[in-house]
């Protein structure tokens, strides 16, 4: 970055159409995708989050990258931990879910696009993940814990669907009134979290 330049990052929140179409599948790796990944690793980061999937900066791809704390990896790691929790920051082109475990498992998610708004999400503990990452590398793994939950976050964004839709009627009224609450902020703000750095 040029000395003294500032950039602008910006976040689709929940109300944007965009969050709710299909992802289109990518074709090919062109240099257009490769700054477009960039992009998504410097806006993950700038707000702080673990992953971000493409239609959260507004483009409707099959483009998702992932960047969790080493520590984060949990004891036990299933293969997909172990090979690729050194990786990160991953970029993962066209990926999809083969195989999701019987067990289930409970966690707390909150999302760029809900600011503020955390709820548990009953997932499966395990998927076998099928992806090109944009190392050009094809991976088919299982993989479970923090990077399990994220990956199945990620790509429901990729299929319009978020976190919320997942939580339980038992859950679901708690959140409830920050949901409706978003839906005014994000009218008020074109549905959009812009930071300026
Ligand atoms: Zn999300």
């Amino acid at each position: 970055m040029i000395f003294g330049s500032k950039e602008r990052y910006v976040v689709h929140t929940l109300g944007d159409e965009v969050l709710r179409k299909k992802a289109a599948p990518i074709p090919a790796v062109t240099p257009e995708i490769r700054a477009l990944a960039d992009r998504m690793i410097r806006t993950m980061r700038v707000f702080d989050g673990i992953g971000l999937a493409a239609p959260q900066i507004g483009e409707s791809l099959q483009l998702v990258v992932i960047e969790i704390p080493p520590d984060a990896m949990e004891g036990n790691p299933t293969p997909g931990e172990a090979l690729l929790y050194p990786k990160m920051p991953l970029t993962l082109i066209n990926p999809r879910i083969l195989e999701r475990s019987a067990e289930l498992a409970a966690r707390d998610e909150g999302c760029l696009s809900l600011p503020d708004i955390f709820a548990p999400v009953i997932r499966p503990a395990r998927v076998v993940l099928d992806t090109d990452l944009i190392t050009g590398e094809h991976v088919t793994l299982e993989c479970g814990g923090l990077l399990g939950r994220c990956i199945q976050h990620e790509l429901d964004h990729l299929d319009g669907v978020v976190f919320s839709d997942r939580v339980d009627g038992k859950s679901l009224p708690v959140i409830l009134p920050e949901l409706r609450r978003l839906e005014k902020y994000g009218a008020r703000h074109h549905y959009l979290r812009v930071i300026t750095r």
